[in-house]
């Protein structure tokens, strides 16, 4: 059986920023093996591992591999680093954190004297990574070189798991786990680990056109509203139990799939909540506009913190979210 919490150590260390998955689709790829008939690759990056039932429905499952990143625009004569961003940073929540490139060479975010703390622009933050002048650093890193956050995975007391990158690695973590124990199932089923979600759902687009799934369910991470002063006001919570989207800025999941859904669950005493994200999409706003539409719905691990260089989810929400996709494999309308 597959430790959630190791299993999230290994992928979030990984290095993955949008459009450089491999390394953690081959960390993924050699778990999944095992427990598929076919794994393969397409041209964006896209993982996707197929497991043939008897035909009756071809249902897609997507997660995003890809994570945020900072990327390298321009190295000045003092050693200090210029970036942009890959996809969706919060800049004033960045500086001070510690980021990671791929060869390993590890730097701080900082914002320069003049900048507004309060409202940090992308132009006022570099990364510092200790070159005393611009010589020592282009030996170090290039032009275009991403970096990511470079933080431990911990669990913290009362359940609670804390690590980078839980969006959307946790979700990788969820569709591991519920191949290891399959239900038998009529379907044919597609686990999809996309790529380049975080720049506008890319990943997944392509992966479902190719697939021509009747029904599409993404897995992603959800704002939790039990933190102090949340705003707007969000229901789902830490220990709510796996959270079934009914929309976010991406889609409107299809009432029968929802319905499916929290019939499934509790009929197998599966712990669920309902879930409306008012900002922010999944792999599911592409799946379901694919060719003539697809059947598409979402399940989400409520999550506190997500696109901050850690984010917090608890432990019996992931494994809600285990046993829910297991349900899902059965799906039928
Ligand atoms: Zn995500």
């Amino acid at each position: 059986m597959l430790n959630v919490f190791e299993t999230q150590q290994k992928l979030a260390a990984a290095f993955g920023p949008s459009g450089q998955e491999n390394d953690v689709a081959n960390i993924i790829a050699e778990l999944a093996k095992p427990f598929a008939d076919e794994v393969y690759t397409d041209r964006l990056g896209n993982l996707i591992a197929c497991k043939k039932g008897e035909g009756q429905a071809k249902v897609m499952f997507s997660a995003h591999m890809d994570s945020l990143g900072l990327i390298v625009t321009h190295i000045d004569e003092n050693g200090f680093l210029w970036f942009s961003n890959i996809g969706g940073l919060a800049l004033w929540r960045i500086y001070g954190s510690v980021v990671r490139f791929r060869n390993g060479t590890r730097g701080i975010v900082f914002i320069h004297g003049k900048a507004d703390p309060k409202e940090p622009k992308l132009s006022d933050l570099y990364i510092d990574i200790g070159a005393k002048d611009e010589t020592s650093a282009r030996k170090k890193v290039q032009i275009g070189d991403v970096a990511v956050f470079d933080q431990p995975a911990f669990l913290m007391g009362d359940g609670l798991l804390a690590s980078p990158y839980l969006d959307d690695r946790i979700a990788c973590v969820i569709l591991l786990a519920a191949m290891q124990e399959l239900p038998k199932t009529a379907n044919d089923l597609y686990f999809v680990f996309s790529s380049q979600e975080e720049l506008g759902i890319r990943g997944a687009k392509t992966a479902a056109y190719g697939i021509d799934p009747d029904y599409g369910i993404a897995v992603d991470v959800t704002t939790s509203g039990d933190i102090p002063k949340y705003k707007p006001k969000m229901e789902c919570k830490l220990h709510g139990g796996a959270a079934i989207k009914i929309m976010d800025a991406s889609v409107i999941c299809h009432p029968h799939v929802v319905q499916w859904l929290e019939d499934v669950a509790d009929r197998e005493g599966i712990l669920h909540q309902r879930e409306i994200l008012q900002q922010g999409g999944t792999d599911a706003g592409a799946i379901h506009v694919t060719r003539s539409g697809v059947y598409t719905g979402a399940i989400s691990i409520p999550t506190r913190y997500i696109h901050n260089p850690v984010e917090i989810c608890a432990l019996d929400d992931v494994d809600a979210c285990i046993r829910l996709v297991r349900a899902a494999c059965d799906i039928s309308l």
